[in-house]
């Protein structure tokens, strides 16, 4: 019967594996090879004059990333990864593999991302990429968990839609039988409407679509948002309910991803309540401080304007309190101070994380906004009905599931945290 790999030890006597042939060498008289399965390593060493004439010629055959069936005995020895190797009775070779690989899942030779991710089924074969993956299904797993537990109820909102969130160019279009249709870039419309439909609290994990032309580190044309929408609820709840959730995650994959966050060589540090809020007019002030172009009122926080703060910040921070004109129109404005909204944006020091806001629930103000920003109510009927049949007061925001990854581990491009990145140059795979 087979055993994962990492069951076995120095002290298991006999072992059957199945897995993949991570290293292969011939020093003549021996052989020896390392099969590799998602829980780790063990040598296999062949000493050829004491095998069976089966296994020689298999030994003969054999290729790297090969899938192979090793049965034998188990005999510790300090040298080997482990502290134990098998010497086989039984070898057979379940798949052959193609020589010379596309990719080198030992890495004794170095890729670049682009052939990597054009072989990303191989890629995905090192222990370092898999401990990436392992560590973002953590993630989601916690983050569903955690909101379930505080009643927030899974949804799924559609990915076709007939118009924009907030009316921006980042749009995807597609033929949708006689109509134009969207890509969705926001389940921004639909969770709020869900969440008047009398579920109160609502979230999503799903895709969403940028059609971002710029190409950089931490933008991706398809990204994975974690969307909550809260009735009755203001800004300062949800980013409360955001900061629980992060630490809730960070926790989490601290204690239950020890292995790989070893791998990674990460160790993790879950931050702590409460995370800073500093209104946007302080932020931009302390970008201001060292940074070259600087900042006017109203503009957005540039990267180098954002890793400014962060520096000075270094932690999770909050930006609170937005000039109404940078955010969507569905962001609620003070009422004693119109021209400043309830939004807020959740920081890592090295990049936004999430955004968020109080949103507005009175129909007229809504249709107000929705006109001051140059768009026209009548494309957002379907909306904006909702808000005519009862609208409770909600909160709200998006992370993105990429971002928090990226951040925690501390990968260098987010094109690491996602499996099958899209992006300007990349359709395939
Ligand atoms: P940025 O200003 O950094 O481009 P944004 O403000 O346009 O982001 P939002 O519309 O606020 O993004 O989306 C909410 C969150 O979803 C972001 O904070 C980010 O974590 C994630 N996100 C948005 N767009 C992308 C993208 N193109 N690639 C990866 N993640 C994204
Ligand atoms: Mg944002």
């Amino acid at each position: 019967m087979r055993q994962p790999i990492q069951a076995v030890t120095p002290k298991t006597e006999y072992a059957e594996v199945i897995g993949w042939v991570h290293e292969v060498r011939d020093l003549g008289g021996l052989a020896f090879f390392v099969i590799r399965d998602r829980s780790g390593i063990i040598q296999v060493t062949i000493p050829k004059k004491k095998v069976t004439a089966e296994v020689l010629e298999t030994v003969r055959n054999i290729s790297r990333e090969s899938v192979v069936r090793v049965r034998g005995q188990v005999k510790a020895i300090e040298k080997a990864p482990g502290g134990r190797e098998i010497v086989p009775e039984e070898l057979e070779i379940i798949s052959l593999a193609e020589s010379p690989l596309p990719l080198d899942v030992a890495e004794k030779v170095p890729a670049e991302l682009d052939t990597r991710l054009d072989s990303r089924f191989l890629d995905a074969r090192k222990p370092r990429v898999r401990a990436i993956f392992f560590i973002r299904s953590a993630v989601t797993c916690a983050a569903t968990a955690f909101l379930a537990s505080r009643g927030c109820i899974n949804i799924t909102t559609p990915k076709i839609v007939a118009a924009a969130t907030e009316g921006g160019t980042e749009l995807f279009p597609i033929a949708y039988f006689e109509k134009e249709a969207f890509m969705n870039q926001s389940p921004q419309l639909y969770k709020q409407m869900m969440m008047a439909a009398g579920f109160e609290s609502v979230f999503e994990i799903g895709p969403i679509f940028r059609a971002e032309e710029h190409n950089t580190v931490r933008h991706l044309n398809e990204a994975t948002s974690l969307d909550v929408e809260v009735s009755f609820a203001d800004h300062n709840d949800v980013m409360e309910l955001l900061e629980d959730l992060i630490i809730h995650v960070y926790e989490t994959v601290a204690k239950t991803c020890s292995n790989e966050l070893a791998e990674l060589g990460i160790e993790l540090a879950v931050p702590k309540k409460p995370f800073p809020r500093i209104p946007y007019i302080e932020a931009i002030e302390i970008a201001n401080r060292t940074i070259e172009e600087k900042i006017a009122f109203g503009g957005d926080l540039s990267p180098a304007a954002e890793r400014a703060v962060g520096d000075a910040v270094g932690t999770h921070y909050f930006i609170v309190d937005w000039p109404t004109d940078t955010r969507p129109y569905y962001a609620m404005p003070y009422p004693d101070r119109p021209e400043f909204c309830k939004a807020f944006d959740l920081m890592h020091p090295r990049m936004e994380l999430a955004s968020g806001a109080q949103r507005i629930h009175d129909y007229n103000l809504l249709v107000e906004r929705i006109r001051a920003k140059g768009l026209s109510p009548e494309s957002f009927e379907f909306y904006l009905k909702t808000f005519r049949y009862g609208m409770p007061p909600h909160a709200g925001w998006g992370l993105g599931i990429e971002r928090l990854v990226m951040t925690m581990l501390d990968l260098g491009n987010i094109r690491e945290a996602v499996l099958f990145p899209r992006d300007r140059h990349r359709l395939t795979p």
